[in-house]
């Protein structure tokens, strides 16, 4: 299945740009574009520009601790880029259960509008 393999994701074809995508924040380690679907006035995808085996989070090992927090700040970074620094929402989908599509890991930020609890 997807989830198992190592084929490369859509998300490879966004970081090389062969797929186009709004980029709202980038660094050596990380691209931030905005989502094709958007499920909030403010909705980033967060993700490492190496993959690493990261599919999914259900996947990371000790050696990705440094890529997850650095993805974690710059969740931060974004949401005060985008004017929601005060409330926004943080979403990594594992799993087919927990509806995760892309195969390569990636922060949801979301805000911009009152967010509900629980997610469902
Ligand atoms: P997941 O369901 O795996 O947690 O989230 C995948 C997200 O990627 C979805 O919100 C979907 O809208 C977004 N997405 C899928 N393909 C593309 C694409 O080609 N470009 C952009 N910008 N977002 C995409």
């Amino acid at each position: 299945t997807e989830a198992n393999s190592g084929a490369p994701s859509i998300f490879d074809k966004i970081i090389s740009k062969e797929i186009p995508s709004t980029i709202v924040y980038e660094d050596e380690k990380v691209l931030a574009f905005r989502d094709i679907n958007p499920q909030a006035p403010v909705h980033v995808l967060v993700i490492p520009k190496l993959r690493d085996g990261l599919t999914e989070l259900g996947k990371a090992e000790p050696r990705h601790e440094d890529i997850l927090g650095h993805l974690l700040h710059a969740s931060k970074i974004v949401a005060e880029k985008e004017g929601i620094v005060d409330g926004f929402r943080v979403v990594i989908n594992s799993g087919a259960s927990a509806c995760q599509s892309v195969y390569h890991l990636h922060l949801h930020v979301l805000g911009g509008r009152q967010m509900k609890w629980p997610p469902g």
